[in-house]
């Protein structure tokens, strides 16, 4: 076994702010839990025209969104934690955005991606519905037509910004009850 020898050459410094005692930092239960789950989110793809192809490009090898930890998609409601609404919702597929996002498991987030999922982009009509925030709660808008793949990504960085900093209990609030009592949602 080689004897430990002392470099006399290391300066000491002052802990950064956290540290506490050898060799592990303090932080709080729900920071532990927002950066792990902010690193991990598993996003559900709702994509139903060209904003969709946005997407596809922000998840292809130039924009890579897996960067952040969201390379595994989820097409099952049950397994994801942010549906990404991408493209037109008619009328007639509102009742189903909303069906998928009540099978979706606490918590969940919701990002509307581009104009039409925002505010129904240009198409003030009568079959289509005029932003998604009608049926869901939406966490973050991303506006454009479509947006770019630089502007999706700053949404998701948003959506992380969130997560990290939530409380493990806001989901049992009265405010987040009160929020989803508002959809109609128990
Ligand atoms: S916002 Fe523009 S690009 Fe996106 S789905 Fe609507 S029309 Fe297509």
């Amino acid at each position: 076994m080689r004897p430990v020898t002392h470099n006399t050459k290391i300066k000491m410094v002052e802990p950064p702010a956290g540290y506490a005692g050898e060799g592990f930092f303090s932080m709080k239960m729900s920071e532990a839990v927002g950066l792990a789950r902010s690193n991990s989110i598993w996003p559900l793809p709702f994509a139903t025209s060209c904003c969709g192809i946005e997407f596809m490009a922000t998840m292809a090898a130039h924009y890579d969104l897996a960067r952040f930890g969201a390379e595994r998609l989820s097409f099952s409601p049950r397994q994801c934690d942010l549906i990404m609404v991408m493209g037109t919702i008619a009328k007639k597929m509102a009742p189903i955005l909303r069906q998928v996002y009540l099978q979706m498991a606490e918590p969940r987030w919701v990002m509307a991606v581009g104009a039409c999922a925002c505010s129904g982009g240009i198409f003030d009509s009568y079959s289509v519905l005029q932003g998604i925030d009608q049926v869901i709660p939406v966490d973050v808008y991303v506006p454009g037509c479509p947006p770019r793949p630089e502007a999706i990504i700053d949404g998701f960085m948003k959506i992380q910004d969130l997560v990290k900093s939530e409380d493990i209990r806001r989901r049992e609030s009265d405010e987040y009850k009160a929020l989803l009592n508002s959809y109609g949602i128990q």
